[in-house]
C-alpha cells in the first residue's frame, strides 16, 4: 500500500459551551477556533482521518514538511513514519500533538485494511473500563460538591478535580469532598502544573490526608530533580508525565527516578498510538500504571489496549454536567467499534464534518 495525497481540511470549531475556566493563571476553555481534519488516502482506496486541534499551524507543517515526507510511503510502517517525524522533530520543534495526528491517520488506515478496531490491532486487553469525572474549575467548594454529587448521581465511579491553583484553598476543597462523598469514593487531584516545589508539598500532604489516589503533575514538568524532591517529601503516590517534551524518551527519565509511581500517556501529546503505546509498556516494565490522559475515541482505544491502566478520564463541565455519550449508565467506556479509530461511526450519528464528503467511500 502506497500514500497518494495528504489534505488538510479546515473546520471552523465553535468551541466548548458553556465556556468554563481552570485553575488561577491559566486560560480557560477555547472559544472559536479554526482546527481541522487530516486526510491521508491510499492507493488501495483506504482513506485515514485525524482530527486536528491548531489547523492553520499544523496544515503549514504539512505544506512545509510532511506532505513530500509521506506521499509514496506505505502507511503500515508506522514506526518507520514515527522515526521519520521524529526527526523532522529535531529541526522544526514541532508542538505536542503534531506527530500524534499523523500517527492516529496511520492507524486508521491500519485499523481499515485489517477491519479492526485500533485496540484490537493493537492487541486488545479488555472491553471496558471505569471512567472518572474529570471536573474543570467551579466558582466555589459548595459549587464542587454539587457537582460530585451530580458526577456520582450520574454513574461516574470516581472524581478528579481540577481545582484553584491555590494549596490552602486546595487543600480544604480535598478534606470537605472527602468528607462529603465518604471514604469508598476514589478522588484524584490535577495540579496543571500550579505549584513550586514548597506548595507542591503542602498540598500533597493534605490530599494524603484526605485519601486522595493520585497526585498529578503539580509542578512544571521540566525538572526530574525537582519531582524527586518533592517525592522525598510527600507519600501520596505521583502521577507524572503528561505535557513534557520528549516522547517516551522523557518519560523513562520519570520512571528511572524512581520518583513517578504513575506516567501519563496519550495519543494526543506523546505521539499518537505509537507514541502511548511506548510509554504504556515501558511504564509495565517498572510496575508502574500508565493513566490514559484526555477524552474521546482516541482515548477509549488506548484504555482498551493497556494492561496497566485504570480509568478513563471524562471531562465534566458546565452546571449541571451530563454524562459523557461515550459511556454507559454506570460509568465504563467500551472498545469503539471501529474500524480503525471509527470516526465514521460518529459522523453517522452527528454529520460528516464539512469539507470531508468527499472523501468517504
Ligand atoms: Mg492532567
Amino acid at each position: 500500500m502506497k500514500i497518494t495525497s495528504v489534505t488538510v481540511v479546515l473546520v471552523e470549531r465553535p468551541g466548548f459551551s458553556p465556556a468554563f475556566v481552570w485553575r488561577k493563571n491559566l486560560p480557560g476553555s477555547d472559544g472559536r477556533t479554526t482546527g481541522a481534519w487530516l486526510v491521508i488516502e491510499t492507493d488501495a482506496g483506504i482513506t485515514g482521518f485525524a482530527p486536528a486541534g491548531r489547523g492553520v499551524i499544523f496544515n503549514d507543517y504539512v505544506d512545509r514538511r510532511f506532505r513530500d515526507e509521506l506521499i509514496g510511503q506505505d502507511p503500515l510502517q508506522r514506526e518507520y513514519l514515527w522515526e521519520r517525524l521524529w526527526e523532522l522533530d529535531r529541526i522544526e520543534r514541532f508542538p505536542a500533538g503534531v506527530i500524534g495526528i499523523i500517527d492516529v491517520a496511520l492507524w486508521d488506515i491500519g485499523g481499515k485494511q485489517a477491519g479492526l478496531p485500533i485496540y484490537k490491532l493493537m492487541g486488545g486487553f479488555r472491553e471496558s473500563l471505569p471512567s472518572y469525572a474529570s471536573t474543570v474549575t467551579y466558582s466555589s467548594i459548595e459549587e464542587f460538591l454539587d457537582i460530585a454529587d451530580q458526577a456520582l448521581a450520574l454513574g461516574y465511579p470516581a472524581i478528579k478535580l481540577h481545582a484553584f491553583g491555590d494549596a490552602k484553598k486546595d487543600a480544604l476543597l480535598g478534606e470537605k469532598l472527602r468528607a462529603h462523598v465518604g471514604d469508598d469514593v476514589p478522588l484524584m487531584y490535577d495540579g496543571s502544573a500550579g505549584f513550586d516545589l514548597m506548595d507542591a508539598v503542602y498540598l500533597g500532604n493534605a490530599l494524603y490526608d484526605s485519601g486522595f489516589a493520585w497526585y498529578e503533575e503539580p509542578m512544571r514538568e521540566f525538572s526530574v530533580t525537582a519531582y524527586k524532591w518533592l517525592g522525598e517529601r510527600v507519600r501520596i503516590p505521583l502521577l507524572l508525565g503528561e505535557v513534557t517534551d520528549g516522547a517516551h524518551m522523557s518519560a523513562g527519565d520519570f520512571a528511572a527516578s524512581g520518583v513517578a509511581t504513575a506516567l501519563r500517556t496519550s495519543t494526543g501529546l506523546r505521539g499518537g498510538f505509537t507514541g502511548a503505546m511506548r510509554i504504556a509498556h515501558l511504564a509495565d516494565a517498572y510496575h508502574l500504571r500508565a493513566e490514559v490522559h484526555g477524552m474521546g475515541l482516541e482515548s477509549a482505544h488506548l484504555c482498551m489496549a493497556i494492561k496497566n491502566t485504570t480509568y478513563y478520564e471524562s471531562l465534566v463541565w458546565g452546571n449541571p454536567i451530563k454524562l459523557e455519550s461515550l459511556l454507559d449508565s454506570n460509568g465504563n467506556v467500551h472498545g469503539p467499534k471501529g474500524p480503525g479509530v471509527g470516526y465514521e461511526t460518529l459522523w453517522a450519528e452527528s454529520g460528516v464534518p464539512a469539507g470531508l464528503e468527499k472523501f468517504l467511500k
